[in-house]
């Protein structure tokens, strides 16, 4: 009898270590994160003959799915997303060049029940981006036209700026060699294609007693201001002198500059390569880039005994906006968002905060923060087509703001 004791007793352990160390969480709309089959792009560079033009989707974060020819000089772009059902969020990124100029015009259409998000930018050779204006894109009955001319020099036309996983890795690890003083540099996972899932671990001096500040975006791929902000946000945090030295000495941030990897390099509307919308996964955990984040945040608050004060997610949609969950006083942080929210309107000319107060019904970041540390989350959302140079403003002045309060106060 007591073998099978043994026996037993081995295998509650071993189930024991092999469990998500994650919490469940529970929301009261579930939503199924189980793996959905996506659809891959056909990948290549194809001559269009009738109109003496190339259009290329073969480059990471392309979305092009199918060409046709509607006249000389009318191209029919057609779009899909990676799976259903989706968000309405049609993303599309090509390349185009032509032996001769010729003024084209593109057509973009999505299958039923989705339109046109994003005004096109576009990128000529290594200069910088540009927005189509309002002579070259208009929306006629409900199709979106850009009237472009196609050149030698190959022009990327996309719904954002491309900020690829190269990209991305590039400006993370950079950032963090500039300031390895303070961070450390960490693959916390790999994602359904193998892609590294990156952690900036940020802090000064000894890790012990410092409470933790979480900062991550692009769960949702094409969602670039949002990742803008992010930049803004934390090289202000890495870089303002003794705000900084005070800042970092009490607190930890970990920041995760991308968390959807595949969804990124394969151009998706919004899901993972498991065909997810990551930012419903905050309650079960089933997609690898979920689980990874949610592990390490839970494993360093138990290696420390220290408490996660504030989580900001990083996104993009119409406009900007801010939205947060109605519990305060009981938070880590009782009185933060109405104090940074003044600081905000303080410090940014002209600037009235856009807040949207709700307790998250469905399991996002936001409502994980709160329901697992009693953590203020916030999901920072930037407006698709907001200036750029505002954007890296209220990210810099929102992790000041946010530095200045957090070292005031305590
Ligand atoms: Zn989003």
């Amino acid at each position: 009898m007591r073998f099978y004791y043994s026996i037993i007793a081995i295998v509650l352990i071993v189930l024991a270590f092999s469990c998500n160390s994650s919490r469940i969480i529970k929301f009261p709309k579930k939503v199924d994160t189980k793996d959905k089959p996506i659809v891959f792009q056909d990948k290549g560079v194809e001559f269009v003959s009738d109109i003496g033009i190339y259009i290329s989707n073969d480059f990471a974060s392309a979305r092009l799915n199918k060409v046709s020819v509607k006249n000389d000089s009318t191209l029919l772009l057609k779009i899909h997303p990676e799976n259903e059902p989706i968000n309405n969020s049609a993303y599309f990124a090509f390349k185009t060049w032509g032996d001769y100029s010729k003024a084209i015009y593109f057509h973009f259409e999505y299958p039923k029940g989705y339109e046109h998000r994003y005004i096109p930018k576009y990128q000529i050779g290594d200069e910088a981006w540009q927005e189509a204006d309002s002579l070259m894109f208009s929306m006629k009955d409900s199709i979106a036209i850009l009237k472009f001319n196609v050149s030698k020099d190959t022009a990327l036309i996309a719904a954002q700026e491309l900020r690829t996983t190269k990209e991305v890795k590039d400006w993370y690890t950079a950032l963090s060699q500039k300031n390895n003083a303070v961070t450390k540099l960490k693959i916390i996972g790999k994602t359904h294609l193998g892609r590294d899932i990156p952690m900036m671990d940020i802090y000064s001096g000894s890790k012990s007693k410092k409470d933790i500040i979480v900062l991550l975006t692009r769960q949702h791929p094409p969602e670039v201001t949002g990742y803008l902000a992010f930049q803004s946000f934390l090289e202000t945090v890495l870089e303002s002198g003794t705000l900084t030295d005070t800042f970092l000495e009490k607190y930890r941030v970990l920041a995760f500059p991308l968390m959807n990897p595949d969804g990124v390099d394969l151009g998706h509307w919004r899901h993972n390569a498991g065909g997810v919308d990551l930012n419903r996964d905050w309650s079960k955990y089933r997609q690898p880039e979920v689980y990874a984040v949610t592990n390490q945040i839970e494993q360093i608050v138990k290696e420390e005994g220290v408490k996660v004060l504030l989580g900001l997610d990083f996104h993009s949609t119409w406009h900007d906006v801010f939205y947060t969950n109605v519990e305060r006083e009981n938070t880590n942080l009782p009185s933060f968002v109405s104090d940074w929210f003044t600081q905000l309107e303080a410090n940014i000319p002209n600037y009235k905060v856009n807040e949207k107060s709700a307790n998250s019904t469905r399991p996002v970041s936001k409502g994980w923060f709160l329901k697992r540390f009693n953590a203020v989350g916030i999901t920072y959302e930037i407006g698709d087509e907001t200036p750029r140079d505002f954007i890296t403003l209220k990210g810099k002045i929102s992790a000041h703001e946010m530095m200045r309060l957090l070292t005031n106060n305590n």
